[in-house]
C-alpha cells in the first residue's frame, strides 16, 4: 500500500496548452491515444489503439509532461513509476510491483502508466543483466501483453527514454507508437517565456521576448524554466540582507531583460 502510495499520483491538471510547440505528438496523441481512452466503443477491432507508446527524445523537452497531459485529458488515473527506482530501491520486490501495478491500473480505468527511462530496465543488456532484471523485464512484458490482449482495457503504457537506441528489439516491438520529442523550436520557447514570466512582476516587452528566444536555441523546455527561474531570483539577489527582513513583495523591483542577460551566463 505504501508502495502503490509511491506511484499512483494526484497532480495538478496539465491542459494541451501547457504544452509549448510539439504539434505533431499532441495531434497523433489526441487521435491514437486520448479519442480511444474516452470513447472505447468506437475504437474497436482495425481501430483498436496501441497500448504502448514511446516518448523518446532530449532530456527535459516534455515528455512527461506530455503523460500528465494524456491522463489529465482521459480523466485517468495515472501512475509513474522509474525502473531505477524499482530495481534499487525494492530489490526483488520489482515484479511483484509491476504485477499489483497493473492490478491496481485494470481497477482504475482509465489508468495511464507512465515509465520514466525505460531504456535502463528494458535494455539489451542479455548478457551482463542479473537475474533479478530478466524477471523484471520478463513480468513488465507479461503484464504488457496482458493489457494488450483484453480489448475491454483502458490501460496506456507510456515509455520515456533519451536513449531509444538502447532499447532492444522486444521493447520496441510493445512500443508500437513511437514520437520523438525535440528540443522546442523557437515559437514554442517563446510561449514557454512568456507563460513563465507571466508569474512574477516584469517589465518585458515583446520584442525582448523574442530576443531571449532567439538567445536560448538549443535549450529545452526544462532549461528555459531553469532559466526564468535564475533571472526571476536576481531582484532579490540586489536586495541587501537588512532589507530582506522590512521589503515587502510588491516593493521588489520588477524582472528586466538585463536580468536574463545574467541569468544567461550561467543557465
Ligand atoms: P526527462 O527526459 O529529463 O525526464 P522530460 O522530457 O520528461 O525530461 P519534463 O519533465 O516533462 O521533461 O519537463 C521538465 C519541465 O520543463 C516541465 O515541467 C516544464 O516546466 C518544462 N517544459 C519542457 N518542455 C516543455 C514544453 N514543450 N512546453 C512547456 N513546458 C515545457
Amino acid at each position: 500500500e505504501q508502495i502503490m502510495g509511491e506511484i499512483m499520483h494526484k497532480y495538478k491538471p496539465v491542459d494541451w496548452d501547457d504544452i509549448a510547440g510539439l504539434k505533431y505528438a499532441k495531434d497523433t496523441i489526441k487521435e491514437a491515444i486520448i479519442f480511444p481512452l474516452i470513447r472505447p466503443e468506437i475504437f474497436t477491432g482495425l481501430r483498436r489503439p496501441p497500448r504502448g507508446i514511446l516518448l523518446f527524445g532530449p532530456p527535459g523537452t516534455g515528455k512527461t509532461l506530455i503523460a500528465k497531459c494524456i491522463a489529465s485529458q482521459a480523466k485517468a488515473t495515472f501512475f509513474s513509476i522509474n525502473p531505477s527506482t524499482l530495481t534499487s530501491k525494492w530489490i526483488g520486490e520489482g515484479e511483484k510491483l509491476v504485477k499489483t501495478m497493473f492490478a491496481v491500473a485494470t481497477e482504475h480505468q482509465p489508468a495511464v502508466i507512465f515509465m520514466d527511462e525505460v531504456d535502463s530496465l528494458l535494455s539489451q543488456r542479455s548478457d551482463t543483466e542479473h537475474e533479478s532484471s530478466r524477471r523484471l523485464k520478463n513480468e513488465f512484458f507479461i503484464q504488457l501483453d496482458g493489457a494488450a490482449t483484453n480489448e475491454e482495457d483502458r490501460i496506456v503504457i507510456i515509455g520515456a527514454t533519451n536513449r531509444p537506441q538502447e532499447l532492444d528489439e522486444a521493447v520496441r516491438r510493445r512500443f508500437v507508437r513511437r514520437l520523438y520529442v525535440p528540443l522546442p523550436e523557437m515559437e514554442a520557447r517563446k510561449q514557454i517565456i512568456e507563460k513563465l514570466i507571466r508569474e512574477v512582476d516584469n517589465c518585458l516587452t515583446q520584442g525582448q521576448i523574442q530576443h531571449i528566444a532567439e538567445l536560448t536555441e538549443g535549450y529545452s523546455g526544462a532549461d528555459i524554466d531553469s532559466l526564468c527561474r535564475d533571472a526571476a531570483l536576481e531582484p532579490v539577489r540586489s536586495i541587501s540582507s537588512t532589507q530582506m527582513n522590512s521589503i515587502s513583495a510588491e516593493q521588489l523591483r520588477a524582472v528586466t531583460m538585463a536580468d536574463f542577460k545574467n541569468a544567461l551566463q550561467h543557465v
